[in-house]
């Protein structure tokens, strides 16, 4: 209790030990990760130094299993990292979460033999990971996907082309999604563990971006793949659920690099403010300078509240195989609210900078070419808006 008798409330949410760790994180960010941001994006290379720094710290096996030598943290702790390493580099912060992404669906559908096999050097950063799902003429539409896989002795043989895949030439543990024959004459998705260096995988564009520059977007095409009976995840069939049920957990990944952005964009504009001087005085002594930064620190704070809460809403649900409405309506609607916050403040950062937030110079014209993607990717903006009013109360009865 403080002096008015009123119970003091940690106005984070988080508890003490979390608020450690994103201390931590935050001062290992801004002492290894923030040097090397503008070259990484200047350069447009794959941030290998990057990625061992990470793997030393830690924070690419954070949210995977204790068992596997992971670090076991919750869905919260796991955003608080991705947040933290995204608010001074977003190219990194992908890294984190993209690293994440590809092991969900091994986490949610994995064997315990399949989860040791193929999480372990991922937990220990060795391999990174990749999530394969949207192909040239599936990507909103996931489901019309047309990559299949056929069974043949001892496993099933892959052919097709997906696109725009996170780590796809440097993952060593790629989960991919494709059709298999079902009794009926059909077909259905289902989801394979396949070895990035399997014979017949081939890497196809690396694509040139706006943002996120450093991180690799690739195009894989599969050509009569061999991938051997035990790296099918789950059972033929399921893989669209498991796709789905990995996507819940993974846009509060999204959310968080999204919300980090946004939060170095503020960060930085606000310290600009203070110190530009123009007619006689600060910038920020001008009302209409204190309503911008007001509107901004609102929705970064309004964003964080959903995030955080969401984490705790979709952990509380585990890894059961059907998600309740309310897991997948949070996670939409955080990932939505906190990109969407991320590309206004970004925006807002660079007009607070004047014509200095338009040059190489200073990192918020990055940050807002950064933002730009957690608004369409993991499911755009439209979709996860089909994904919210999907999933509100009593939309899904009748
Ligand atoms: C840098 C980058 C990294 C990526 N990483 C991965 C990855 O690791 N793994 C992976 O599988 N995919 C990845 N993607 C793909 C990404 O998830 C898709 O680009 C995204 O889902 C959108 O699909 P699309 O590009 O085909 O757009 P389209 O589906 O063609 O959409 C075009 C526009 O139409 C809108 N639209 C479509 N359908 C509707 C509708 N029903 N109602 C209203 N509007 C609609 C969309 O919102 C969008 O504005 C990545 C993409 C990028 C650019």
């Amino acid at each position: 209790m403080d002096g008015e008798g009123v119970e003091r409330v940690r106005v984070s949410g988080l508890t003490e030990e979390q608020e450690l760790f994103r201390a931590s994180v935050r001062r290992f960010a801004e002492e290894r990760v923030a040097p090397r941001a503008a070259e990484i994006d200047r350069t447009g290379e794959f941030p290998w130094d990057i990625v061992h720094l990470l793997a030393e710290q830690g924070l690419l096996g954070l949210g995977l299993p204790e068992a596997c030598g992971g670090g076991g943290a919750d869905l919260l702790t796991t955003a608080l990292a991705i947040e933290e390493v995204s608010r001074v580099c977003a190219t990194s912060g992908v890294l984190v979460a993209v690293q994440h992404l590809g092991s969900l669906p091994i986490m949610i559908a994995g064997t315990p033999e399949q989860q040791e096999r193929f999480l372990s050097p991922v937990a220990r950063g060795e391999w990174l990971a990749a999530f394969a799902l949207t192909e040239p003429e599936a990507g909103s539409d996931a489901a019309a996907g047309t990559t299949r896989a056929d069974p043949v002795e001892g496993g099933w043989l892959l052919r097709g082309t997906k696109v725009f895949i996170t780590n796809g030439g440097v993952a060593r543990v790629l989960v991919v999604f494709a059709k298999t024959p079902t009794p009926d004459g059909g077909r259905a998705m289902s989801a394979f563990i396949v070895d990035g260096e399997a014979p017949g995988l081939k890497v196809g564009r690396i694509e040139e971006k706006l943002g996120i520059r450093g991180s690799q977007t690739a195009q894989l095409l599969f050509e009569d793949v061999f991938v051997p009976r035990d790296q099918l995840l789950g059972q033929p069939g399921e893989g669209f659920k498991i796709a789905m049920r990995t996507l819940d957990r993974s846009r509060l990944g999204i959310a968080a690099q999204a919300l980090g952005i946004a939060q170095g964009a503020f960060d930085a504009a606000l310290a600009h403010v203070r110190q530009r001087r123009q007619f006689g005085r600060a910038i920020a002594d001008f009302q209409g300078i204190q309503w911008m930064l007001a509107d901004m620190a609102t929705q970064i704070e309004a964003g964080r509240q959903l995030l955080y809460r969401a984490c705790q809403v979709v952990e509380a649900a585990g890894f059961g195989p059907t998600a309740s409405p309310e897991v997948t309506r949070f996670s939409a609607m955080a990932k939505l609210f906190c990109s969407d916050t991320a590309m206004r403040v970004t925006t807002d950062a660079v007009q607070l900078f004047g014509g200095y937030g338009y040059i190489r110079d200073y990192p918020v014209e990055r940050m807002m070419r950064d933002a730009k993607i957690t608004q369409i990717y993991e499911g755009t903006n439209q979709v996860q808006r089909m994904v919210i009013f999907r999933n509100l109360p009593g939309q899904r009865e009748g």
